[in-house]
């Protein structure tokens, strides 16, 4: 069952109109809660999330958190699976045509569908993935979780492609508001720096430090990143929140992709090269038990 405006239906049964904004658009907003043992992982943080995009874009929020806590909460119960992958979308709704402005008095679509999870298996984690890289040709507001997912899918076609698992993504230093590195040369290449993974953040170790990128308007505001930087911080873990330039990627020990379905998955080979000595590393070792270990905290009891 799924729920879409107001009520669950069977998913065949469930439409919408071809004028809908999110279809001619992707004029609206989504979320993805990782579900395990029927406990949603980090609930609030993801449905604060979400209203931050919905503000972001000024649809207008349809409902509270806790309509939206109770709402998840019935279609997971509504499964017949216990590890959910839960997928909220609010679009501007169906205005009868296509205009680009906002319409007015017209009620959003939102829908709430859940799927089984699948996250990566132990053997998986424990080969890691290959990656490719790519210059981020995306917007300037990646901080919002928009419908608008056409480079992600160029970018993981291409990756597919490549028989990798990601996209790391890098923009020009101007981007992030850093002046392009002199090395003396009058027409040097522009430095570039990490953004992030085309539907991961990334996390990137050299010589026992870990380093994430700050958070800004060029990546998502990951909640796994959220968690992973919190676990760090608890365990002693060195950790810098700096930009990371493209140059640190290339010669990292390790290399990390994060996010609610992936958690803490290593990438092991970029552009074909491998990373540090090709294996998963030490700190993504530790930092996968750690975050294991506080799954099965939130399953045992609330989050
Ligand atoms: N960046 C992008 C572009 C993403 O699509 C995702 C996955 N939603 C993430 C980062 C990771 O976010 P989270 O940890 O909240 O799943």
């Amino acid at each position: 069952m799924l729920y879409l405006n107001g009520q669950f239906v069977n998913r065949q049964d469930a439409t919408i109109s071809a004028l809908d904004r999110g279809v001619l658009f992707g004029d609206g907003i989504y979320e993805v809660i990782p579900v395990y043992s029927r406990k949603p992982f980090r609930l609030d943080e993801h449905l604060h999330r979400l209203d931050a995009s919905l503000a972001a874009i000024g649809l207008p929020n349809p409902h509270s958190i806790e309509q939206w806590a109770a709402l998840v909460l019935e279609t997971i119960a509504r499964q017949d699976f216990d590890d959910q992958s839960v997928y909220l979308h609010v679009t501007r709704g169906n205005a009868g045509e296509r205009d680009f402005p906002f319409p007015a008095d017209v009620a959003p679509t939102v829908m709430i569908n859940s799927s089984r999870l699948v996250t990566p298996t132990p053997a998986q984690k424990a080969a890691g993935v290959k990656a490719i890289s790519h210059g981020d040709f995306r917007w300037l507001r990646c901080d919002i979780k928009s419908l608008n997912l056409l480079p992600t899918v160029l970018l993981r076609e291409a990756a597919k492609r490549a028989g990798c698992a990601e996209a790391v993504m890098f923009r020009d230093s101007w981007a992030f508001g850093l002046e392009a590195a002199s090395n003396g040369a009058a027409q040097s290449a522009p430095q570039r720096y990490l953004s992030e993974g085309a539907a991961s953040n990334i996390f990137v170790v050299k010589d026992g430090v870990l380093l994430a990128p700050p958070k800004s308007q060029l990546m998502l505001p990951g909640i796994t990143y959220d968690l992973v930087i919190e676990i760090a911080e608890a365990n002693q873990v060195p950790l810098e929140i700096r930009p990371i330039s493209e140059a640190e990627v290339r010669s990292a020990d390790e290399l990390w992709m994060t996010s609610s379905t992936k958690e803490v998955l290593s990438i092991v080979m970029l552009d074909g090269e491998p990373v540090g000595d090709g294996k998963v590393g030490p700190m993504a070792q530790q930092l996968d038990t750690l975050y294991q270990a506080f799954k099965q905290q939130v399953m045992r009891g609330g989050d």
